[in-house]
């Protein structure tokens, strides 16, 4: 197919909720469910549970992920339009937001085993162009950048190159020769985030890590152009980020700012520029504070403009987490 040049303006923000099933622990502790996913759209607190809050509400989505869904619909209807955007030179970025233990990881690992499925018999049915991939992987903790393809990857340097913007220093970025390469690499990426996890105590609750693929791909008979001209390089970023909890204390109306401690820089800033996103009118500048974090500066080139975004909320149902799971809810209203 013919490549299109990017469109201009603004993209409006893919955002969906994912509810996942009580777990065994909710389900002995008899922490009953506290949300009714209804019409594939709504989240609604249960009407029947005794303690029913006054704060009664339904929120609306594009798409609502009940207990029963399983991640392929998720990636289908949550994440697969905008990973293959990248195919097209569209810079794009897929997040999971909500708080510790509500399936982000869970739903991530699945959204890039299907993402990379598709992107790799998008590539075998192409005839006239060649693609290139590459791959690499990052943690960011405590505003510490990590290399996640190597073990022990020691602390990074965030540098602003004129041409590419901010970039990673030192950065390991591997080519990849097929998709089982690329598979051994992520999972090579997942024993170096346990080794982490087992060393740092709730590194998971308060670290992001990113997957990003560089897609480049140049038409395969070179015309009296040069094929820089008609190559076409887009980012992929798979985003993992750190509990929303770490972030909620002034995401929830009228709440004020607790403790320092527990706030995660990345994890606010992030937020701030996607609602200044969302709210924002077409046209009209508004200042986006990308240079506030490590995370956003990262992902700068990748989130507003043009490039693509979908973003996954996910939540426990059980009634024991009903405040943090409102507090999701809230800022996926705020994203979309
Ligand atoms: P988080 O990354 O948000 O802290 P996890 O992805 O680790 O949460 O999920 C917490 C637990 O719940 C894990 O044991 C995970 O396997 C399980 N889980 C999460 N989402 C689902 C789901 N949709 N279906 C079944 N189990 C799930
Ligand atoms: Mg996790």
């Amino acid at each position: 197919a013919p490549q299109q040049p990017p469109p201009r303006g603004r993209e409006k923000i893919l955002v969906t909720v994912r509810v996942r099933p009580l777990s065994s622990r909710e389900i002995a502790q008899r922490d009953p469910s506290a949300w009714d996913c209804i019409d594939f759209k709504s989240v609604v607190f249960k009407v029947s549970h005794p303690d029913r809050s006054p704060q009664t509400k339904s929120y609306k989505f594009d798409r609502v992920f009940g207990p029963d869904s399983v991640t392929n619909a998720v990636y289908e209807e949550g994440a697969k339009d905008v990973a293959l955007s990248a195919l097209k030179g569209l810079n794009a970025t897929i997040f999971a937001y909500g708080q510790t233990s509500s399936g982000k990881t869970f739903t991530m690992r699945g959204i890039v085993e299907n993402a990379i499925r598709d992107i790799y018999s998008f590539i075998e049915q192409q005839r006239d162009r060649n693609f290139i991939l590459k791959v690499s992987a990052l943690e960011i903790y405590n505003e510490i950048v990590k290399d996640l393809l190597v073990a022990d990857g020691g602390p990074l340097r965030l540098l602003d190159d004129p041409e590419k913007g901010t970039v990673v220093e030192k950065l390991t970025e591997d080519t990849v020769k097929d998709i089982d390469h690329l598979k051994r690499i992520l999972s090579n990426v997942e024993a170096h985030r346990q080794v982490g996890e087992t060393m740092l105590n709730e590194a998971s609750s308060r670290s992001h890590q990113i997957i990003r693929l560089t897609v480049e791909n140049f038409p395969q008979k070179l015309t009296e152009e040069p094929a820089v001209v008609n190559s076409l390089v887009a980012t992929l970023n798979f985003v993992d980020l750190a509990g929303s909890e770490r972030a909620s204390q002034t995401l929830a109306e009228g709440n004020r700012l607790k403790e320092g401690s527990h706030i995660n820089r990345s994890l606010l800033t992030l937020t701030t520029i996607i609602r200044k996103l969302s709210s924002q009118v077409k046209g009209k500048s508004v200042h986006l504070p990308y240079r506030d974090s490590k995370l956003t500066r990262i992902l700068q080139n990748s989130l507003g403009g043009n490039a693509r975004t979908a973003i996954i909320c996910t939540m426990s149902p059980a009634y024991s987490h009903v405040e943090q799971s409102r507090n999701t809810l809230f800022f996926a209203t705020q994203a979309k």
